[in-house]
């Protein structure tokens, strides 16, 4: 309990500095066609680390199981790619209820400090990382 109290107190303190940070990326995010993407955004978290996040769900009238990952391409201000980050969501998508399943990709410092936007795409295939 105390060491969530200290990450919490630690979280509050580094908010308005990291919520500035976070704004200077913005976020695109591209649907493919057997999945969409939903709420995409950039945070940066109390250790420094910038991660991309959002919500991944299988695209209406989409069956069956679904072989594809995300791939988050960052930028600089001058347009140049910084690289690709693969990454997935969590759990498989449901073609019961086309739930949302959560993502997570960790952007390298490198890659963070420089980028001031980034583009999520999904690809297919399994994530190559
Ligand atoms: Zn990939």
């Amino acid at each position: 309990m105390r060491r969530l109290l200290i990450g919490a107190s630690a979280l509050a303190f580094a908010g308005a500095a990291a919520a500035q940070d976070a704004r200077a990326i913005t976020v695109e995010a591209v649907d493919g066609r057997r999945v969409s993407l939903h709420g995409a955004d950039v945070e940066v978290r109390e250790d420094g680390a910038t991660d991309v996040h959002g919500w991944a769900r299988r695209a209406r009238a989409q069956a069956g199981v679904i072989n594809a990952h995300l791939h988050a391409e960052a930028f600089n201000a001058g347009g140049r790619s910084l690289g690709v980050v693969d990454g997935g969501w969590n759990g498989a998508l449901s073609s019961r209820d086309r739930s949302a399943e959560p993502f997570h990709i960790r952007l390298p410092p490198d890659m963070a400090n420089a980028a001031v936007r980034v583009r999520v795409t999904v690809e297919p295939g399994q994530r190559h990382d």
